[in-house]
């Protein structure tokens, strides 16, 4: 049954009569068949031209395409500057696994001591820009995440792209299991390398975490800057009419 509309000139009810579209506008109206009046029946008018509707169709397409190749660099890029950095620091015997194993087997300070001494020799074996690159890819992430993807709250968008950098770098720990190409040292357990992998996303997504209250703040910034632009446009506007 048709929702009830009566004509606010003579109260006829209008309901179930096929609105037609007004050409200049796009308003949809119904004429009365009481007293021939008009009445808008929308707020919003529909698309008179078909390319209106492409072009909004296009530009909310681009931002879709635009976001979701963002999101999906920063999730390999955090997988593999995690991995890189798992594999440098496993080839110095600094990795998370062999800490790991040291915290579990044995107590021994001189063990620790030199384990300390392997990881602050390790910047100088020429694999500190993979460290960088992860910092810096975590940085990326948390700050689009905070000025970009706020709609979709931070906190699920986190939580996605963690999960995802996550898996992407268990993934390629399985791969380098199954194909034999471990980066685990002698006699260490195959999940070794997914551990110490794992570890280290991990602590990527606490930095991407952290990045996301800047951010928060540079999409305020931004929206502020947009708002004082579309300000001055409006009040040139004006004063152009008014002379
Ligand atoms: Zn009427």
């Amino acid at each position: 049954m048709p929702r009830s509309r009566a004509c606010p000139a003579c109260g006829h009810d209008t309901a179930g009569t096929p609105p037609r579209i007004e050409p200049h506008y796009g308003w949809t109206i119904v004429d009365c068949a009481g007293c021939g009046r008009a009445i808008q029946t929308s707020r919003r008018p529909a698309f008179v031209d078909w390319w209106r509707s492409v072009r909004r169709w296009r530009d909310a397409l681009i931002v879709l395409v635009l976001q979701l190749n963002a999101t999906c660099f920063s999730i390999f890029m955090i997988a593999a500057a995690s991995l890189g950095l798992h594999r440098s620091l496993a080839s110095y015997s600094a990795d998370p696994y062999t800490l790991f194993m040291l915290a579990g087997t044995s107590a021994d300070p001189a063990k620790g001591a030199s384990f300390l001494r392997r990881v602050s020799t390790w910047p100088e074996s020429g694999h500190f820009p993979i460290l960088m690159s992860l910092v810096g890819m975590s940085g990326f992430a948390g700050i689009w995440i905070g000025a970009m993807l706020r709609h979709c709250r931070p906190g699920r968008a986190w939580a996605v792209i963690s999960l995802l950098a996550l898996l992407a770098t268990q993934g390629v720990a399985l791969v380098r299991w199954v194909f034999d190409v471990s980066v685990r040292p002698a006699g260490a357990p195959p999940w070794a390398d997914a551990f110490g992998s794992g570890v280290i996303a991990a602590a990527a997504s606490v930095l991407v975490a952290l990045a996301i209250p800047v951010g928060i703040g540079a999409g305020l910034v931004l929206r502020e800057g947009r708002k004082l632009v579309f300000q001055t446009l409006v009040r040139r506007a004006r004063r152009r009419r008014l002379r």
